[in-house]
């Protein structure tokens, strides 16, 4: 495909849903160790009302499906990373002019790491999301101007990510519930980070099925 649309972004959701479903007890168990547990819950309530309310419109591109996806998540997900997450759709919404080229999808990504970083204060290496966010909208903005398909930059966005979430491991966290552990934050993955990984490899899946 030669740009990305509607198709894709119902698709995306849809990957994203059965993967957060297929990981809540992953991350239930991260966030146990470093916060409060909940966040494995949290994600897939959210994309269960994400998917309910999806099934009930007919949304006509990417952008008011990511709208939907954004105000769904910000009335049921909670905590942290509903606000989060919600903040980064909506921005996401906004940045989704019509179909996606490559540059499209940089776009997106780089306006969802600014909603989170505007939401949540976080810089990079601070243990949080941002560390998987930002490497991700930098593969995407690097295989745009590459000259890449938008397929090729989602691809590159989500292997980012998972290298991102998984340099979480040894950081000590600064922001969030983790940074009350201190130190002993050292040594987990960090659970936003990795259910950010998890969305960008739907992402991706979605773009290349
Ligand atoms: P809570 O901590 O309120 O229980 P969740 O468990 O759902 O919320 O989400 C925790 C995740 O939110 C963390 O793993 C981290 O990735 C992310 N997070 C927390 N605070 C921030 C922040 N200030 N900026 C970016 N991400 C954050
Ligand atoms: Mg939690
Ligand atoms: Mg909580």
């Amino acid at each position: 495909t030669a740009t990305l649309g509607t198709e894709w972004a119902l698709d995306w959701v849809a990957r994203a849903a059965t993967a957060v479903s297929e990981h809540r007890i992953d991350l239930i168990e991260l966030d146990r160790a470093i916060g409060d547990g909940d966040h494995g819950e949290n994600m897939d309530r959210g994309f269960t009302a994400v998917t309910a309310k999806l099934a009930a419109t007919r949304p006509e591109s990417a952008g008011e499906v990511l709208k939907t996806v954004a105000t769904t998540l910000m009335s049921t997900v909670g905590g942290a990373a509903g606000p989060l997450y919600g903040t980064a759709f909506l921005r996401g919404a906004k940045a989704a002019d019509g179909e996606l080229d490559a540059a499209g999808v940089a776009a997106v990504l780089e306006a969802a790491l600014e909603g989170i970083r505007a939401r949540g204060k976080a810089e990079t290496g601070e243990k949080t999301m941002v560390d998987a966010w930002t490497p991700a909208a930098e593969a995407a903005r690097a295989a745009a101007d590459a000259g890449r398909s938008p397929v090729e930059a989602l691809r590159a966005a989500a292997d980012a990510a998972a290298a991102g979430a998984d340099a979480t491991v040894p950081m000590v966290a600064t922001k969030g519930r983790a940074s009350y552990l201190g130190e002993r934050s050292a040594g987990h993955r960090d659970p936003g980070a990795e259910s950010s990984s998890l969305l960008l490899a739907a992402a991706a899946e979605a773009a290349e099925a």
